[in-house]
């Protein structure tokens, strides 16, 4: 990441729903390639017994690769949202702004790093909204 350019605060707006207008392509590009794969993959075609537990075990795991992709496609829709209502940048949990770090590096997260840890510690349970 050669990148290190800092936007411009009005162009903040811009900067982050360019990327996240990115992030989405690609993902609904790799989402719909997945679903594809999942639909080729399918055990039924196959007689030999092993191929199709190789089938189904493919297909398992593209299905689970797919609803990472639908999990991450959803945080960034919301991400998005939040950027229409001017609250992006804000922890959903607790209201704190998240750190510029990590807002640069995971513009779509909806936690700020202490709800995240907490969050990933089990101590708390995820906000609703997020859910
Ligand atoms: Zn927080």
């Amino acid at each position: 990441m050669a990148n290190s350019h800092t936007p411009h605060p009005q162009n903040r707006r811009l900067y982050f729903e360019q990327r996240l207008r990115q992030r989405q392509q690609e993902l609904e590009q790799a989402l719909a390639s997945t679903v594809a794969q999942a639909l080729a993959a399918n055990p039924d075609d196959t007689r030999d017994v092993a191929d199709q537990a190789v089938a189904g075990y493919q297909k398992e795991l593209l299905f689970s690769q797919g609803a990472v992709r639908n999990a991450q496609l959803r945080l960034v829709r919301q991400a998005l949202d939040r950027l229409a209502e001017g609250t992006f940048g804000e922890c959903v949990r607790c209201d704190q702004s998240i750190g510029a770090k990590r807002i640069e590096a995971l513009p779509w997260t909806p936690y700020c790093i202490h709800c995240q840890e907490q969050i990933e510690n089990g101590d708390v349970e995820p906000s609703a909204s997020v859910a």
